[in-house]
């Protein structure tokens, strides 16, 4: 019987692929210029730009109002259903607990979703593009999801939740079911609004948010600070990072990487990157750069 090595699968996959340089945190990878080109100037056509500190693209428009606000009204929707169904049939501990298994299952659907936007696709792939693309993004400048106004953060979750909630609220009618929809699909949409605390300097945040990352109710800085050291390859549940160590000690996101590899050959990231596009930019650096 053939035992697979016991190592980290881009080692395995060194010996079939030619080798790629994979760089750390601390070793910061050359930057591609011209050859003529000032050291302090990012040739625009090779490298992406972080985007700068008023960036329009940091802003929330009346988009991301609308489908942030449709977000919320459906999730209140599915929450006031669950009440007025568990009023009329005097049933309360069940969707108690259905609302604390949402919330407890949304942090695992944040770090499954978070896993493959952040090792499978690209910009170009339908429907999750722009989510991965700017995941991608977020890697190279984490602390721009702090610039980020607050519909802007959400809005893409809320459209997905508006999408997928509705079409529940009509159908459904009872309670513990609504409870979890409401209480799951709450956390993965306010998902965004926690890893942007995870990122938030701790005198800058809200004192309750603060003590709840401390109560790990939400995902601590410290764990997701993990998140985007070397290997890269660990802590993607956002909501409240409580199944973040079960997934990495059980090897969890590994053993599906190389799952989807012998079955269909393709390579999540986290394999032979970082590279440019991975490795954070210290936030003067970049924005030096851009001065
Ligand atoms: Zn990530
Ligand atoms: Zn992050």
């Amino acid at each position: 019987m053939a035992i697979l090595p016991q190592r980290h699968p881009s080692r395995i996959l060194n010996q079939i692929a030619p080798p790629t340089r994979i760089h750390t945190s601390t070793t910061a990878p050359p930057r591609p210029r011209r050859p003529h080109s000032s050291p302090l100037t990012l040739d625009p056509a090779a490298t992406p730009r972080p985007p700068l500190p008023n960036d329009p693209t940091l802003r929330s428009n009346w988009s991301h109002r609308a489908w942030l606000a449709s977000g919320c009204t459906t999730v209140l929707i599915s929450l006031s259903k669950s009440v007025d169904a568990a009023a009329a049939s005097h049933t309360y501990l069940e969707p108690i607990l259905a609302a604390l298994l949402g919330y407890v299952l949304a942090d695992l659907a944040s770090g499954v979703y978070h896993w493959g936007i952040d090792n499978y696709g690209g910009a170009e792939t339908p429907v999750f593009g722009a989510q991965i693309d700017a995941f991608q993004g977020h890697h190279r400048w984490p602390w721009t999801i702090t610039r980020r106004q607050f519909a802007n953060n959400l809005h893409a979750l809320a459209r997905a939740v508006a999408f997928t909630v509705t079409p529940i609220n009509l159908a459904c009618g009872d309670a513990t079911a609504l409870a979890f929809v409401a209480a799951c699909s709450g956390c993965i949409m306010f998902s965004q609004q926690s890893h942007a605390w995870a990122h938030t300097t701790r005198s800058k945040l809200p004192p309750l948010v603060a003590a709840l990352q401390d109560g790990g109710v939400l995902v601590s800085r410290s764990q997701h600070a993990a998140h985007h050291r070397a290997p890269y390859n660990n802590n993607y549940c956002i909501v409240s990072g409580a199944w973040n160590e079960v997934l990495d000690a059980s090897k969890f996101f590994e053993i599906m990487e190389m799952v989807i590899f012998f079955k269909f050959g393709v390579r999540p990231r986290s394999w032979t990157e970082p590279n440019t596009g991975w490795v954070e930019e210290a936030e003067a650096e970049a924005t030096s750069l851009l001065s």
